[in-house]
């Protein structure tokens, strides 16, 4: 059966940040975190769209965007499971494999 999931993460990507949340009116540890939404299929292929780092308040949900390029530089890795960044890419190589082994059968080649 072709399953469609979906799911929204959040990743803590590094050390908390004292700040000062404008919100809650007090220094807070803003946590950096990785917040993305994603798309599976079948539990086998996904994508991951809506990614967005960001700097919030634990208390409020306040925050700051982070600038992806410099934080991904500053990562190092992106923390995204493989299957998901990749995967729509494997499923469509997965694709174009089975229609060139369809073509080459029905082609004798
Ligand atoms: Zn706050």
């Amino acid at each position: 059966m072709f399953m469609i999931g979906q799911g929204e993460r959040i990743v803590v990507i590094g050390p908390p940040e004292p700040r000062h949340c404008p919100r809650c009116e007090q220094v807070t540890d803003f946590q950096p975190q990785l917040k993305y939404r994603y798309a599976e299929f079948d539990l086998l292929f996904g994508m991951v769209y809506a990614k967005r780092y960001q700097l919030a308040c634990p208390q409020c949900g306040h925050g700051w965007l982070l600038d992806t390029r410099e934080t991904e530089r500053g990562l190092g890795a992106v923390p995204i499971p493989f299957r998901l960044r990749y995967g729509l890419l494997i499923g469509l190589a997965l694709a174009a494999g089975i229609a060139i082994a369809a073509w080459r059968f029905n082609h004798g080649g």
